[in-house]
């Protein structure tokens, strides 16, 4: 039986349309899943709408509906809207369906019978908006914290759950599973919230106030407080307590959470659970949020762009992946058209893209797209044939702990690998003199342009089977699994590999101008774009020493230098009319050690010497006392 893989979004508040933060989980979610898929996994992804509660009624109100047809209404727009980023639920789950209320009812009555539920008068202080009771310590300056409003005093008979019984449990439970809430920022946040005594749960509310619930099975004037009901779904949606799924998908379960909402997650639902007894979830994946520069985002005729809008300029497979990449999991992140636009052509117009189209253009040149059967590998295609085999471990490693970025940046490396042997093995040189060679490196390039399309799958689905359908691959998409990429030069390819249109074409900045006029603005020719640390860390710089240095002939700029940098490397270098050679040959030079190689004059540079440029002539950047050759600079 195949291993399995339960994984689950929060189920939206239908109190509003749905915004960048619901789309971001919930592509997350789908990410996953086809990460799963690949990795040759049943798997279940359940995603849905919160449909009960005082926010509900006010907003229908509003919209002069009833709470039910407001909720049809918002319900219906997420779920129109998930097929639009090509996200594949398996089920979608509704707090008003009959079977999500049926066991509502059923673990109320498990957990009244354990004994953990009891009626209670109690005053307390109470915030409509966020439908809750507030304790003084939990007020900033005597006001909610999400709303900026006072509370007010009410007196209310209640349910309450006796969530106070479980609290050692949840700290040991906590304690002896490290990943049960990750990353480790928020297992802290609720590590320290759980060193305060917990206190018990109010879980109804009167009819009398609200009639917009759950009747409670034990007491018909009471409906149910909408937390207690709405994190029920992740039971309903599996047909707990018989149904099949339950069995299997349960002891799985992985909820992904914004962090506003990782204290009824990561508190109440496990002791609920426990209550219930019903063992708790696997991990709780708490992500942060996407602050928007909204001076950054489009404004068309005064209308501010919503981001989901920028699928229609920018493309499905550009948003999923600047989503992924630019967010580190569990940290916020800005969300800017600035950056979007600089990755696509970054990362995907110029590593990928152009990968890919100078690969299908020398496959179709050089053998009309058939390549024969590869002849015995030298060195350098090993060396390519092991990291692109050693990706596949590093990235499923980094998927499984939702380190996207990583996986993405990890992939990207090989990418920038495959793009520097190009360069280095030279297949336009190699079609005239070794076609044997020349169809070595073709297969290599072939062989590690599949395990990228394979790869990148989960985040890109549309782009990554448009790969394999262009690189003329038997199988696509979901077809694939991690077991069947690993296998190096088995997977023949049933059709001529064809050349297509670019993957991810350029784009300019669709921004308007500030008149209102439609002036493109290319970002990248107006400033000097940012990079992030990660970026700048990708930069191999290293300290060398120059063993020798020489002319090279016919060239009035350009010395040949041999730089001992931890290995011997010959880096060419536009500095001839600054300095003799014979004056170089022990001095220390800072090298970028994993430029690609390119040709100069005849001379192969693997690597480039700074040196700072101006009125006053070329300087080269040396240290200010003697550093051991190879010495990393940071
Ligand atoms: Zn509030």
């Amino acid at each position: 039986m195949p291993s399995t893989f339960y994984v689950t979004t929060p189920i939206y508040y239908v109190n509003a349309d749905p915004h960048i933060g619901h789309a971001y989980t919930t592509i997350v979610a789908d990410v996953l899943t086809r990460f799963h898929v690949l990795a040759g996994e049943e798997t279940y992804f359940l995603t849905g709408t919160d449909e009960h509660g005082d926010k509900i009624v006010a907003a229908a109100e509003r919209a002069g509906q009833s709470p039910k047809d407001y909720a049809d209404l918002v319900s219906g727009r997420f779920r129109a809207l998930w097929p639009r980023l090509n996200i594949h639920y398996n089920h979608f789950i509704r707090t008003t369906d009959e079977r999500h209320q049926e066991t509502v009812r059923t673990i109320l009555n498990r957990v009244k019978d354990n004994g953990d539920i009891y009626f209670s008068d109690y005053a307390g202080l109470y915030c409509f908006g966020c439908e809750r009771f507030y304790t003084e310590r939990e007020l900033v300056d005597g006001k909610c914290p999400d709303h900026r409003t006072a509370p007010e005093m009410i007196r209310e008979a209640n349910y309450f759950f006796r969530m106070s019984k479980y609290q050692e449990w949840l700290i040991r439970h906590i304690q002896d599973h490290p990943d049960f809430i990750r990353p480790e920022r928020y297992r802290n946040e609720v590590l320290a919230f759980l060193r305060e005594p917990l206190e018990d749960l109010c879980i109804s509310r009167p009819k009398s106030r609200l009639s917009w619930g759950i009747t409670l099975p034990f007491d018909e004037d009471f409906v149910t407080y909408v937390w207690f009901d709405a994190l029920i779904n992740y039971l309903s949606g599996l047909e707990y307590p018989d149904g099949p799924l339950f069995k299997r998908f349960w002891p799985v379960c992985q909820h992904l959470v914004a962090k506003d909402i990782l204290k009824p997650h990561g508190i109440y639902w496990p002791c609920m659970l426990k209550s219930a007894g019903i063992e708790p979830y696997q991990h709780l994946n708490v992500h942060g949020y996407w602050n928007l520069d909204e001076g950054k985002i489009s404004k068309s005729v005064g209308n501010v762009i919503k981001p989901l809008d920028l699928v229609e300029v920018y493309g499905l497979d550009a948003f999923r992946y600047f989503l992924l990449r630019e967010m580190v999991f569990g940290l916020d992140a800005e969300f800017s058209q600035d950056a979007l636009v600089g990755r696509i052509n970054a990362d995907l117009a110029n590593d990928l893209g152009n990968l890919v189209s100078r690969s299908l253009t020398m496959f179709e040149k050089f053998f009309k797209g058939e390549l024969p059967e590869p002849p015995a590998a030298q060195e350098w295609d090993d060396e390519l044939k092991d990291q692109a085999l050693k990706l596949i471990d590093i990235y499923e490693g980094y998927m499984r702990e939702l380190a996207f970025h990583k996986a993405l940046m990890a992939v990207w490396d090989v990418i920038g690998r495959v793009n520097k042997y190009i360069d280095a093995t030279a297949p336009w040189v190699l079609a005239k003199t070794s076609r044997q060679r020349l169809a070595a490196v073709m297969f290599h390039i072939r062989e590690t342009l599949r395990i990228v399309s394979a790869l990148i799958w989960p985040f890109m689905p549309a782009s990554a089977e448009k790969m394999q359908e262009q690189l003329g691959l038997p199988r696509k998409g979901p077809e694939f699994t991690l077991a069947l990429v690993r296998q190096w030069g088995k997977e023949k390819p049933v059709k001529p590999v064809t050349r297509a249109p670019a993957l991810f074409p350029r784009v300019e900045d669709k921004r308007e101008g500030q008149e209102g006029g439609k002036k493109a603005v290319d970002v990248q020719e107006k400033e000097v774009p940012l990079v992030s640390l990660e970026e700048f860390q990708r930069l191999d710089l290293r300290l060398g020493t120059i063993l020798r240095a020489e002319a090279i002939p016919k060239s009035k700029k350009l010395l040949k230098l041999t730089v001992d940098i931890g290995e011997e490397r010959t880096v060419v270098a536009g500095i001839a009319e600054h300095y003799a050679p014979e004056t170089l040959a022990g001095r220390q030079v800072v090298i970028v050690a994993n430029l690609q190689p390119a040709k100069l004059m005849g001379v192969e540079s693997r690597g480039m010497v700074l040196a700072a440029g101006g009125e006053g002539g070329v300087h080269l950047i040396v240290p200010d006392t003697h550093v051991p050759s190879g010495s990393k600079v940071r």
